[in-house]
């Protein structure tokens, strides 16, 4: 039977909940722990996967296909979790069981109500998952205070009573913000915040303060005494350089220890062992050089939109000591020929998953550019088709090829949804979700960087390479290079006569973590460092007349 960690969160959202979480998840694990995490979030759609990334940043795709909370990215980024279906749990999806449950008549004439059915539908959650790891750490979405918290609380609250004590956790993570006009950091918000957590029956074990600032220790006291929690429980959770040094913020404050002693656990562990992770985020702080990587894309004014993309690139430069510069470019500025300009200071480029029309042209030059300038271009489920439709219309003379997604109307349809032709597609869920097995062409640069000839990755799409124009597409210079072992699907398309043209089907980013960066955003990071020095030796077309 695993041990249960609650995390809530107060005062304001955005505090951080999911990367205390990870990190809480990594230290145990250091110490020889197996350890899962789960999300649990108060909206009622069913999952993210319908809502726009500029609501809610990405969806983070499982090996299961389970479409969850950009928290579950961090959570496998910090850990060794596999995680599935079962991690990520909204109230919609609670709804949606107990609604059918009610319908096929399983409540035998009761009264369906949210305490107990869904309150107890919420532990039925948590619980699933006490087989999986020494310990749970269940992280609950929102803020206290939130009127659709509330049954997840009492969950929490109900759950903790029936763990026993030495069992459970409860961790709260709030703010203490620097009021400048004061010259003060100000405990009143989190006082408030705990205030209404045992309100509702709940006791906080730890604090983990949000700060810009340590907090000294008459604030860490005060604290301690209006909230009743021990002083050595009230962490100074510091605003750091790197998400990726919060666990050693922690380990310094012995919030492992703390964690462990309330568990009764201290004597079934080891040593903490922290020592790759130590090096990792030395790595990452002392970098010895840079890149310069265009991003192109339609979100581009909300970073939470392409958070795993972002760290696989940053994980890619890792094995350089390379710092990796992200410059989102909106493709819906760019035209022709005018974008080779605003893209040649960049030593690569990257065209990433989306949806929809809107600021595919633009992707579409990007990716022109980035062929006949021969600059490193990696493109990503989107940016793989945008640069089968790029090269088919300025390679092939297929004049207004497209995907069937921008225009069904198109005469050549390069892109398009062979499920829906074979009716696959009444299965429900509309997309092609989860991890696939994938073979790598020999002499490939996709098996180059891998260095084996099979790998499975996560997708997220419903449209895809149509292989009737392979003949003409690869007669004119593109491979296919990867592809699912039945050949029905086209997964990686490359450019031979080019140092690094890589488009494909899946997520990489997905899969990438610090301490294991994925070796596509390695060998394309290394790409772009060898670009920049051709740059500098002058060794790159400067400027080619367009058209
Ligand atoms: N819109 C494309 C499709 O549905 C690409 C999806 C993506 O980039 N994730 O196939």
């Amino acid at each position: 039977m695993a041990k249960y960690i609650f995390i809530t969160g107060g005062v304001v959202s955005s505090l951080g909940k999911g990367i205390a979480a990870a990190s809480i998840g990594c230290l145990l694990e250091s110490r020889g722990l197996r350890v899962t995490l789960q999300k649990m979030d108060p909206y009622l759609n069913v999952d993210p996967g319908t809502m726009s990334p500029f609501q809610h940043g990405e969806v983070f795709v499982t090996d299961d296909g389970a479409e969850t909370d950009l928290d579950l990215g961090h959570y496998e980024r910090f850990t060794h979790a596999r995680l599935t279906q079962r991690n990520n749990v909204t109230s919609g999806r609670i709804y949606e069981t107990i609604i059918f449950r009610e319908r096929r008549g399983d409540y035998l004439g009761k009264t369906v109500q949210v305490i107990p059915h869904v309150t107890d539908e919420i532990k039925a959650w948590a619980r699933r998952l006490s087989e999986e790891a020494d310990v749970v750490i269940v992280e609950i979405g929102g803020t206290v205070g939130d009127i659709e918290s509330l049954p997840f609380l009492e969950a929490v609250r109900q759950m903790r009573q029936e763990l026993g004590r030495g069992n459970s956790v409860h961790i709260h993570v709030t703010l203490v913000p620097w009021i400048a006009a004061a010259g003060e950091l100000k405990t009143k918000p989190t006082q408030h915040s705990v205030k209404e957590l045992r309100a509702i029956g709940i006791q906080p074990d730890m604090l983990l303060c949000r700060s810009d600032r340590p907090l000294p220790a008459s604030v860490r006291e005060k604290i301690s005494l209006f909230c009743n929690v021990p002083p050595e429980a009230v962490i100074s959770a510091v605003d750091v350089e790197s998400v990726y040094e919060v666990p050693l913020v922690f380990a310094e404050q012995h919030v492992d220890e703390i964690i462990l002693d309330l568990l009764e656990m201290r004597d079934r562990v080891g040593e903490r062992d922290l020592r790759e992770w130590i090096e990792m985020v030395e790595r990452l702080k002392n970098p010895v050089q840079e890149v310069h990587i265009a991003l192109v894309g339609k979100y581009v004014d909300y970073e939470d939109s392409y958070k795993s993309l972002k760290e696989a690139l940053l994980h890619g430069g890792l094995p350089y000591r390379c710092k990796v510069n992200i410059s989102w470019i909106d493709s819906e500025q760019l035209s022709w020929p005018e974008c080779i300009e605003r893209l040649q200071p960049y030593d690569a480029v990257l065209v990433p998953g989306g949806f929809g029309k809107r600021g595919v042209e633009g992707m579409i030059h990007a990716i022109r550019y980035a062929r006949e300038f021969k600059v490193p271009y990696f493109g990503i489920c989107l940016g793989m088709q945008a640069m089968v439709i790029e090269f088919a219309r300025n390679v092939c003379g297929l004049t207004d090829a497209d995907s069937t997604e921008f225009n069904p109307a198109t005469p050549h349809r390069v892109i398009y949804k062979l499920r829906e032709l074979k009716g696959v597609d009444a299965l429900g869920g509309t997309m092609r979700l989860g991890a696939y097995p994938c073979l790598l062409a020999e002499g490939s640069l996709a098996r180059r960087a891998y260095g084996v000839a099979e790998v499975r990755e996560r997708h997220r799409h419903r449209y895809e390479f149509n292989r009737e124009y392979e003949p003409i597409l690869t007669a004119h210079g593109l491979r296919v290079t990867g592809q699912t072992p039945d050949g029905v699907y086209v997964e990686i398309c490359e450019l031979p006569d080019h140092p690094w043209f890589l488009g494909c089907q899946f997520h990489p980013e997905f899969r990438s973590k610090p301490l294991e960066p994925h070796p596509l955003f390695r060998s394309f990071i290394g790409a772009a460092i060898e670009h920049r020095e051709r740059k500098k030796a002058g060794q790159v077309m400067a400027h080619k007349v367009a058209r």
